[in-house]
């Protein structure tokens, strides 16, 4: 093995694909973006933006929002009442990590699936749909989030996504992708954005992760449910002025930095492969799907808090998890060979005698 360095810098950080800072030719569309203001006649960048994404889904509409947590509470709020009920997975982003927004602005409760990282059968939707009794919340929504964060990035099948739509919609529900990373998950899986999108009444779509944009996200659906969304973008507090500077960055994004995805998946993969070496580490290498790599360290390396402060000293830095676990995430401002020796470092501080 090559020799390791004592500390990595400049640091690598691993910590999200949400880290990445736009690049020189991204800021310079950004600063030619043409404006105007999006509250009232609209912006002509924001504008091109929304009909680019509403094309590359096959959608409609789209509605460009400061954040993929907005897109899933519009998503939510345009497609239920209060006291309705959503089917989703128990570790789903909007769920687990969106500070209850459903419940408190949207008025929701959830129902969780049994699922395999976040990846169920279209049978838990059948079985999981209330009957319509004096007793029980209105089953409402489905959400599907592609790639699943928590499962680890896993990309859907697009034919199993296909088949819990199918089954929403047999049910009277409608159905959402949360595709924060669905650019990840179409070159994963070798398909297009709108092979996954066009089962699905609304979806949404992060900018500010892989594809290293600096803001945003969109919403994308039939024309009525973006109207509605737009109106409750408003009442959020969401409606941005001359938002076009940062949808620029969003649209070079789309255009540029979507097909080189697969460096990333292949960097995470790498990633895996070594410290799949060490003893002192449990990756399960079925999980390695796109660009996140979750792994366990031993309990006699101390708790993941611990450990990921220790590697944040010797210039790796990656989020704790959980008790034992760190993930690692692979992204436009790391390269391969950063990657790499995170990788070694990792290795040979986790190396048990
Ligand atoms: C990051 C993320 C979001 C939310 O995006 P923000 O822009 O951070 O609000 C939603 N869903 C998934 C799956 C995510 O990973």
């Amino acid at each position: 093995m090559p020799s390791v360095p004592e500390v990595l810098s400049p640091a690598v950080d691993l910590r999200s694909d949400t880290v990445t800072r736009p690049t020189p030719a991204m800021k310079r569309a950004m600063a030619e973006a043409e404006l105007g203001d999006d509250v009232n006649e609209g912006d002509p960048t924001v504008r091109r933006l929304e009909a680019r994404v509403a094309d590359l889904l096959g959608k409609e509409a789209a509605c460009y929002v400061p954040s993929g947590t907005m897109a899933n509470l519009l998503a939510i709020r345009s497609q239920t009442q209060a006291g309705d009920e959503i089917i989703a997975d128990a570790d789903s982003h909007f769920h687990y990590y969106e500070t209850g927004g459903y419940a408190a602005i949207a008025g929701c409760t959830a129902r969780f699936v049994r699922s395999t990282r976040g990846v169920f059968e279209a049978g838990e939707v059948h079985r999981l749909c209330r009957a319509h009794s004096d007793h029980f919340a209105v089953t409402r929504l489905v959400v599907v989030e592609n790639t699943h964060n928590r499962g680890g990035g896993i990309p859907w099948p697009v034919e199993q996504a296909r088949d819990v739509a199918r089954a929403a919609h047999s049910l009277g529900l409608r159905a959402h992708m949360d595709g924060a990373r669905l650019w990840n998950a179409a070159i994963a899986m070798g398909v297009r954005e709108r092979d996954y999108a066009l089962a699905f009444d609304t979806i949404s779509v992060c900018f500010s992760k892989g594809l290293g944009a600096p803001v945003g996200s969109a919403l994308a659906g039939d024309r009525r449910t973006i109207e509605k969304a737009r109106h409750f973008r408003k009442m959020v507090g969401g409606s941005m002025r001359q938002s076009g500077v940062i949808a620029a960055g969003a649209l070079y994004a789309i255009e540029h930095h979507r097909e080189r995805l697969h460096e990333d998946h292949a960097a995470a993969r790498r990633f895996a492969e070594i410290i799949f070496e060490s003893n002192g580490v449990r990756v399960d290498m079925d999980r390695v799907r796109t660009n996140m790599v979750y792994f366990d360290i031993d309990e006699r390396l101390g708790p993941a808090s611990e450990f990921s402060k220790a590697m944040d000293r010797r210039g790796v830095r990656m989020f704790d998890e959980g008790p034992q676990t760190i993930r690692a995430v692979c992204h436009l401002d790391v390269t391969p060979e950063q990657v790499e020796q995170a990788a070694r470092l990792i290795v040979d501080a986790t190396h048990l005698a």
